[in-house]
């Protein structure tokens, strides 16, 4: 398993790590790369990575689905972050053919944070 550190910079952002994915497992071999995030308040999402508009978007309505604020029973002020990871979730499982990812023209891979600032961990394997 590899596993490469991505640092956020806001409480909520979409990070593109598609670069820093494929670099990782540029030249590997196998069919298939599995993505996971050992995290609770942060995800895993296949987008269009082309107009930043689209994942701006895709924030505003997660933002608007799940408000910050709310009457949550979780104690620790970040019960909303916790639910947007469970929407968009944790893994994600990426076509591989001659050692490079095989996404579509427009899609990107991204980290979507949260509950940021922090560092997270995406654990990468390449599957035979
Ligand atoms: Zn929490």
């Amino acid at each position: 398993m590899i596993e490469i550190k991505v640092r956020t910079a806001s409480r909520v952002e979409a990070r593109s790590i598609t670069g820093e994915v494929a670099q990782a497992v540029k030249n590997k071999e196998g069919s298939a790369v599995s993505l996971f995030v050992p995290h609770t308040t942060c995800g895993l999402l296949i987008n269009e990575d082309a107009d930043p508009a689209v994942i701006g978007d895709i924030l505003d309505a997660l933002n608007r689905l799940v408000p910050r604020s709310h009457s949550y029973k979780h104690a620790e002020g970040n019960a909303d972050a916790h639910i947007k990871s469970s929407l968009i979730g944790h893994s994600l499982l990426v076509p591989f053919s001659d050692g490079s990812l095989v996404l579509g023209t427009w899609q990107g891979i991204f980290l979507m944070e949260f509950d940021g600032p922090r560092e997270r961990k995406v654990q990468i394997s390449v599957l035979k």
